[in-house]
């Protein structure tokens, strides 16, 4: 863990040992509540401000968790990993694992496939699963792509087949999911005020307690230890897919990262580096960041007009900001880099 990160966990848990009250009643709303928690391979800080603070911390730090032990695609208790080990049979799932691969499937048809789950052979065959990088031979993505489709997958209402052959993964929606099933425990506790960070993704429930929206830093892609703009939010989720998040750096001194496009089975390099999407809904938010990354630089516009209620921030690989209008008044580019409107005719 890096020393910022560090700093930033010790300060996080003196402000959580401030506001331990023996009642854990946390009286004054104008103090968080916050909390940290390591799943789905990610640091998560949540944060809660009013008097039900620490009970509904409490009982999203369990929803969390019962989340991954659901979509994780390596554990082998989960639902996605019988899926996955079910030899074409049917498998009953949760009522979880059935909404993510609903959506999933519908995100899948209006992307035209720049979303697909049944990426995932692909995805372990780069190392991204294990850690074990390596550029894999040209004919052998070729072999796995023939069972990339996710448009073999049968949903019938909580039961999923897929073929044989073919293995699902949630990695580019569960932490969207997470974060609106989060807020809904937050809402269920009566609290206005919160904000969660999980990785790259954030999402806030209501205002600052006194008010005013919060502000939401989006990292550089090309120096992704400095912010790149902030965003004004409230009630929304921000969520980021780049380049830096996940990567190795192969033989041939090339960056080789965890978003693959599924139309030839290498790193997605249609000419962004990053995608951000903010919204209401972080589920939606989540998928359409990944599939926006993958679909591209001439891909974006089609499947942007079909999401009139989302703003969205492009970073292309020749270091430019695209971003959308309805953000213009909330957005402010702290980089170096040149930031336009997105001209959508
Ligand atoms: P992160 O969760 O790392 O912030 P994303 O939301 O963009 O980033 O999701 C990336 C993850 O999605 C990968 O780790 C992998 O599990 C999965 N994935 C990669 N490419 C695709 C794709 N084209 N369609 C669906 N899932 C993908
Ligand atoms: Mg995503």
């Amino acid at each position: 863990m890096s020393l910022r990160k560090n700093l930033v966990f010790t300060v996080i848990a003196a402000v959580s040992i401030l506001c331990g009250c023996a009642d854990k009643t946390n009286n004054d709303k104008n103090i968080a509540v916050t909390r940290d928690v390591f799943a789905m391979d990610t640091y998560m800080n949540l944060k809660a401000y009013g008097k039900n603070a620490e009970p509904a911390l409490e009982e999203a730090e369990k929803r969390i968790h019962e989340l991954e032990n659901e979509l994780s695609a390596t554990s082998e208790q989960s639902d996605i990993w019988k899926i996955n080990h079910s030899s074409g049979e049917e498998t009953a799932v949760s009522r979880d694992t059935a909404a993510l691969i609903d959506k999933a499937l519908e995100i899948g048809n209006s992307t035209h496939g720049a979303l697909d789950i049944t990426i995932f052979p692909v995805l372990k065959e780069w190392g991204f699963t294990t850690e074990k990088y390596h550029i894999p031979d040209e004919n052998k993505l070729k072999s796995l792509l023939e069972n990339v489709d996710y448009r073999q997958i049968k949903l019938n209402d909580k039961t999923v087949s897929i073929p044989e052959k073919s293995e699902i993964d949630l990695g580019a929606l569960a932490k969207g999911y997470t974060g609106d099933e989060i807020m809904e425990v937050f809402k269920s506790h009566s609290i206005d005020s919160a904000i969660v960070s999980l990785g790259g993704n954030v999402q806030a429930l209501g205002s600052k307690p006194d008010g005013t929206n919060w502000k939401v830093a989006v990292r550089d892609p090309f120096s992704p230890e400095n912010d790149m703009c902030v965003v004004e939010i409230s009630d929304k989720a921000v969520i980021t897919s780049g380049n830096y998040e996940r990567f190795f750096t192969g033989d041939d001194g090339k960056r080789y990262w965890h978003i693959i496009d599924p139309a030839d089975g290498y790193p997605a390099d249609n000419g962004f580096v990053s995608v951000t999407v903010i919204g209401e809904n972080g589920l939606n938010c989540d998928c359409l960041s990944t599939a926006l990354f993958v679909a591209g630089i001439d891909g974006y516009k089609d499947i942007m007009m079909d999401y009139p209620n989302y703003d969205f921030i492009f970073v292309t690989d020749d270091e430019k900001i695209l971003y959308t209008g309805g953000i213009k008044d909330k957005f402010q580019n702290i980089s170096s880099m040149s930031a336009e409107v997105i001209d959508i005719d």
